[in-house]
C-alpha cells in the first residue's frame, strides 16, 4: 500500500509537512510547488507537534458512516510552530488561542490526528 507522506506519518506517531528547499518556506497542505517562490523542490519534514489554535468547532453530524461514531467531535485548525496550518481532531472544550500538541488515535484502523493541550 503507498501511503500519502501525511499519512504515512501518521501511523508512525509523526506529524509531517512540506518544506521548501529553495527558499525554506513551510506549506500549508500538500502542494505541487512552494507557495512562496514557485520551487518543486518540496520535502517532507517532522513537525514538533506544537502549535496554537485558530478556529475550533465541533462537529454534530458526521461527514461520512465511518465518522459517525465519533460524533460530537471537535476538530481544530492549528498554526504549528514551524509556520503551515492543519487541521485535526482535539479534545471537547478545545478553544481559539489554546496552545496544543499533536498526538494520534487509531479508528478504523487508521491513525488521526488529534490535538490536546499543553500544560
Ligand atoms: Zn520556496
Amino acid at each position: 500500500m503507498n501511503l500519502h507522506p501525511f499519512t504515512e506519518g501518521l501511523a508512525q506517531g509523526q506529524l509531517r509537512y512540506q518544506c521548501c528547499e529553495d527558499c525554506g518556506a513551510p506549506q500549508t497542505l500538500s502542494r505541487l510547488a512552494c507557495t512562496a517562490c514557485g520551487s518543486e523542490r518540496l520535502a517532507w519534514q517532522q513537525a514538533s507537534g506544537q502549535g496554537t489554535v485558530l478556529a475550533a468547532s465541533v462537529i454534530s453530524r458526521a461527514p461520512s458512516d465511518a465518522f459517525r461514531p465519533l460524533v460530537p467531535y471537535t476538530l481544530v485548525l492549528v498554526e504549528l510552530a514551524e509556520g503551515p496550518r492543519v487541521v485535526g481532531h482535539a479534545l471537547p472544550g478545545t478553544a481559539i488561542g489554546d496552545r496544543v500538541r499533536a498526538g494520534t488515535f487509531a479508528h478504523e484502523q487508521r491513525n488521526l490526528l488529534r490535538f490536546a493541550p499543553t500544560a
